[in-house]
């Protein structure tokens, strides 16, 4: 008899979260109201306080908000890493400027710091980097770089909560903004949303107008404030990317346990860490003593004495398990490649990384006998 598929990823839904959003359908109000609203303050709290948090309907759509209330335009330069989800540089390309794409670390699989700094010419805007599985880029580095040559930083830290670096969450860290996703498969799950976390009281004004259609207040706001309920001014040609109450909903009980969930995910990367010491692979790297990894993403790469890629994913799913890649690097992509002319050679890190890297299954909702399973099938998996 074969064991039931295993899936890559799955959300951790409770009761909390199914009466919340009941409570949201019986309520009559269903687009962005009190419930994103407190999904908002709690997520605030969640941070340590200190900022504001805009509630989106996707971090894509926080990036664009982002890069746009900063001014970012044609002509402009955003550095970013060419390993990463295409959402990371479309935006730049939303608003007619360009993405430059430098390599990762090999021993932390972030942004080469280094390769940024080389990467700087007087068009450069923004720096844009990504805290890949959720292990937290050098943000004190990135930011004694970006206050050197005035530049500003967004974080996409889609893969980054719970992070922490230097005791701090991301999201609390000082740049511009930082940008969370709530995409079905990560740490904390909405279905579909996000939140752009920002300390510039500027910047939370321009993102506020600009994801509901440039206008100056949203509609729960309009229903309860002095002026008369049909009054609004448009002020630009802003975007709809407001977060419904039913997504919130669910947010805001993910977030409560979006710690314990961070646990279990921890658990399960020692475990695999421990399982896997022998074998010729390289482990994920760890963060630094005392730091949160959110461990959204277990990336194994298969080293010399083991199988190739292709062939150990389809072990894995001839053993009914899930696993993924990430990430086919920019620099890969139709789109990336041609547009700018990129090549794999000018990418060795990224390249090599993806040639060799799969991601396991790790999520809060795996027993200890879906981890025992996972153990015992890659050890099988990674014989050459
Ligand atoms: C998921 C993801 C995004 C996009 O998030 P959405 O909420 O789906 O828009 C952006 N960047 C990275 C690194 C991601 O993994």
């Amino acid at each position: 008899m074969t064991p039931p598929f295993l899936p890559f990823a799955l959300p951790e839904i409770g009761d909390e979260e199914i009466d919340e959003v009941i409570a949201v359908l019986r309520s009559g109000w269903l687009t962005t109201g009190p419930r994103a609203k407190r999904f908002e303050e709690d997520f605030t709290t969640f941070l340590g306080g200190g900022v504001t948090s805009l509630a989106v309907n996707s971090a894509t759509s926080g990036l664009h908000l982002a890069l746009e209330a900063l001014g970012v335009g044609p002509g402009d330069e955003v550095i970013t890493t060419t390993h990463t989800f295409t959402a990371t540089a479309e935006v730049v390309r939303y608003l007619g400027a360009d993405p430059v794409f430098v390599d990762i670390a090999a021993d932390t699989l972030n942004i080469d710091v280094a390769a940024i700094e080389a990467a700087i010419t007087p068009r450069t805007k923004v720096l844009l980097p990504v805290h890949f599985a959720g292990l937290a880029v050098d943000m004190p580095a990135v930011h004694r770089l970006a206050t050197d040559r005035s530049l500003a930083v967004v974080e996409d830290a889609a893969h980054a909560i719970p992070t922490t670096i230097g005791g701090r969450h991301v999201g609390t860290l000082g740049s511009a903004a930082t940008v969370f996703s709530f995409y079905a498969n990560k740490t904390l799950a909405t279905g579909e949303g996000g939140m752009v976390v920002t300390g510039d009281p500027a910047i939370a004004e321009r993102c506020r107008i600009m994801r509901l259609h440039g206008i100056d207040r949203d509609a729960f706001d309009r229903f309860r404030s002095e002026r008369p309920a049909w009054f609004y001014e448009v002020v630009a040609p802003g975007f709809k990317y407001n977060l419904p109450d039913l997504a919130a909903a669910v947010g805001i009980h993910q977030l409560r346990r979006v710690r314990a969930m961070q646990c279990r995910r921890e658990v399960i990367a020692d475990r695999y860490d421990a399982a896997f010491a022998d074998l010729p692979v390289v482990r994920p790297p760890r963060p630094a003593a005392g730091e949160t990894h959110a461990w959204h993403l277990y990336v194994l790469r298969l080293g010399d004495g083991a199988a190739g890629r292709d062939v150990f994913i389809s072990r894995m799913a001839a053993e009914g398990i899930g696993t993924s890649v990430h990430y086919i690097p920019l620099h890969q992509q139709p789109y990336w490649r041609d547009r700018y002319g990129l090549k794999a050679d000018r990418f060795p890190v990224s390249q090599h990384v993806f040639e060799r890297a799969v991601s396991l299954p790790i999520y809060s909702l795996m027993r200890d006998a879906d981890v025992a399973r996972v153990i015992d099938a890659v050890r099988r998996a990674t014989r050459p």
